[in-house]
């Protein structure tokens, strides 16, 4: 046994696991599963709840009373905070990225039903400082008396990766009961945070599981280099050294598309195809990629080693509802 940090517990867990049978036997030959982390709750849904349960232990043991976060305009993450924020009866204070005049729709939309204050900075801004921008933030509001605790985007850090460790324990647990042993477990990769932490307990428990991060976003060096980080951070918490390399981390690049959050119609056609066979909405930010791409994979035949393919829905359910124009009925 190993000991990780504590937690508070705000998601549902542990979530179910379900076989996709008419995707598995119509598109692709392949037993997938898919494991309903899009179920950790309906405002605190999706990954991010796994890792704000770490995250937001942290702030509370700190005596925070407001937690500063960031992300896109649509960002899962950051509405994630702001709910977690009010059930906790603190305060939230988002950093979101954008380039222009937004609809209130969707995540953006929830941000403010939840009540979290919010600050718009440009994609530039974004890129190169937001950081500074959230310690600024950090310092204004303490002035204002308030106790603030900065989570980094997507919560991907040492110590929020520890939803995806405890997530890893729960998926073998879950073998055991369902009497099988998954061949691959294959995510979106956004900021890292998921596969960092199955990686690391699949690593440190030595369960042998191969694991495969679809990026998003960037590229294949990006994530390598950004998980090894992650990783790095979340050994100082668990005071243990041990060896990997980057080599092990499994990236599957090619799927990014037009770029982050922005869709091709074979995307948008893929999320329709999959509703419509198995009651089962993915976003169009992550997980439809990331599921179109695994999809691809096995059909090109490079998945052959794998029978039983465990696919964790990572959420993003309210990303759709400002792409609904992308649509054809
Ligand atoms: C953030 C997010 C991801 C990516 O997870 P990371 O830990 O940031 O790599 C995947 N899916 C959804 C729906 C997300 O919101």
């Amino acid at each position: 046994m190993i000991n990780i940090p504590g937690r508070i517990e705000i998601a549902n867990l542990p979530t179910k696991i379900e076989k996709l049978e008419r995707l598995s036997s119509k598109l692709v030959g392949q037993n997938i599963f898919l494991k309903r982390d899009d179920q950790t709750g309906t405002e605190m849904s999706g990954n991010k709840v796994r890792k704000l349960e770490f995250s937001v232990k942290e702030a509370l043991d700190q005596g925070c009373d407001l937690l500063i976060t960031c992300g896109g305009i649509q960002s899962n993450h950051a509405r994630a905070t702001a709910a977690v924020a009010a059930k906790l009866g603190i305060s939230s204070y988002l950093v979101l990225r954008t380039d222009g005049e937004e609809e209130i729709d969707g995540n953006y939309f929830l941000d403010k039903v939840l009540g979290a204050k919010i600050r718009f900075i440009t994609p530039e801004e974004y890129r190169e400082k937001r950081m500074e921008i959230m310690e600024s933030i950090k310092e204004e509001l303490s002035k204002e008396g308030y106790n603030p605790y900065i989570i980094p985007e997507g919560a991907s850090n040492g110590i929020g990766t520890f939803g995806y460790f405890k997530a890893m324990e729960e998926i073998v647990q879950q073998e055991k009961e369902m009497g099988i042993k998954f061949d691959a477990i294959v995510m979106a990769v956004g900021s890292g945070g998921t596969y960092s932490g199955l990686f690391l307990a699949n690593k440190i428990m030595g369960y042998g599981a191969k694991i495969y991060g679809v990026n998003v976003s960037n590229d294949e060096e990006y994530f390598k280099n950004q998980i090894e980080k992650v990783i790095n951070e979340s050994l100082f918490y668990i005071d243990k050294t041990f060896r990997f390399s980057k080599e092990e981390i499994n990236i599957i690049d090619g799927y990014v598309g037009r770029g982050y959050a922005l869709s091709r119609s074979e995307e948008i056609e893929f999320i329709h195809e999959v509703a419509k066979l198995e009651g089962v909405i993915l976003d169009p930010v992550y997980t439809g990629k990331a599921m179109y791409g695994l999809v691809n994979e096995i059909k090109e035949g490079n998945f052959k080693k794998h029978n039983n393919i465990l696919f964790i829905h990572t959420g993003g359910l309210y990303g759709l509802f400002p792409k609904k124009d992308l649509f054809s009925f």
